[in-house]
């Protein structure tokens, strides 16, 4: 059962852990620690903002950081919460998944307070973080397997109140293009769960890679804090895309199956569209190599539908059925809500 002397209804900034035990051979009676800030300052909004869910996906977590440590009582409105490195096993070994036990921490949801450490410390958000929180930020990036255009995104919750207010805080990261995803590989995800409580939730996709531009930390860094100015937690001027003299987000989605398009084979792929670039149905995307067989023709990868690549597939060594790419169509605002 994961443990915290956090005070979360203390005034002021705490910097402290989250504590889960996890028995091992050199440790019998060990916790992992996962570093926690909370900052309050009464009135306003609830907001839990979490890096590093996934522990190869730094972004998130670098931002986290930093506003953790330049976030004062005076600068908040209400109460921010900052987990920067969700998954911390993960995060320390740069791996997607828990060196622990071996989970996907956004597939561990609801959670078990006497599970695994993954299953623990989901179980702690479920039960004791998301009841208390009105906005849910999970800042997520392609880590090692996938690289996208960054961009924030969102499920198409069917609560309409939910939905317009989710619609609008993912606006206000300002990133050039707005996703709106599905579910295609599982269930137990962080962001569903938080939906299911009824809260705000907003989600990314910042880039991806181990070797991650300026521009996209800049970009993580600067949304975050917008986002937190736009519901209403931190003090200071909420910027639009007009407001920095830059067009309206690209509003995407890909929401069947068809869009999310998984290698056929094995082999080596090769991207043949530019990332962020407009594709047509029937279009060829890629194409999987025979390392064995390079006398073969490659396997064409063919986009299903028209959309933009949102996403492509980081590795080029490819087993048969990771996603390659993912087509996302162009939608309206009024598309959005009216669906
Ligand atoms: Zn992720």
């Amino acid at each position: 059962m994961t443990f915290t002397s956090l005070d979360f209804d203390r005034l002021g900034k705490q910097q402290g852990f989250l504590q889960v035990p996890y028995s091992h051979n050199l440790g019998g009676w060990a916790n992992v620690f996962i570093p926690t800030t909370v900052v309050a300052r009464g009135k306003g909004p609830t907001v839990l903002v979490l890096g590093g869910n996934h522990g190869d996906e730094y972004q998130g977590q670098i931002a986290a950081m930093k506003l953790a440590r330049e976030l004062t009582p005076a600068t908040v409105t209400g109460r921010i919460i900052l987990i920067p490195s969700l998954n911390f096993p993960a995060a320390r070994a740069a791996t997607r998944l828990s060196p622990l036990d071996g989970m996907n921490m956004n597939r561990a949801f609801p959670g078990q307070p006497e599970g695994a450490v993954t299953s623990q410390i989901a179980h702690f958000l479920t039960t004791v973080l998301f009841p208390m929180s009105d906005v849910v930020i999970d800042i997520h990036s392609g880590g090692r397997s996938m690289e996208f255009v960054p961009c924030a995104h969102m499920h198409l919750v069917a609560d309409r109140d939910q939905r317009a207010r989710m619609f609008a805080a993912m606006l206000a990261w300002n990133s050039d293009f707005a996703f709106l995803y599905a579910d295609i590989a599982g269930t137990g995800l962080l962001p569903v769960e938080a939906e299911n409580q009824g809260k705000l939730v907003v989600t990314t996709e910042m880039g991806g890679g181990e070797c991650i531009p300026a521009d996209v930390h800049r970009l993580t860094q600067s949304g975050l804090r917008n986002v937190l100015i736009h519901v209403g937690a931190l003090k200071g001027r909420e910027q639009t895309r007009a407001s920095l003299d830059l067009p309206p987000a690209v509003l995407t989605q890909a929401l069947n199956r068809e869009d999310y398009l998984l290698a056929p084979e094995s082999g080596v792929f090769e991207i043949a569209v530019d990332l962020g670039g407009k594709v047509k149905r029937g279009q060829t995307v890629g194409f999987i190599h025979h390392l064995e067989r390079p006398d073969r023709a490659p396997d064409s990868i063919v986009a299903q539908t028209a959309g933009y690549l949102i996403t492509m597939r980081a590795p080029c060594l490819t087993q048969q059925g990771d996603c390659v790419a993912v087509i996302a169509q162009g939608v309206s605002a009024k598309e959005v809500m009216g669906a």
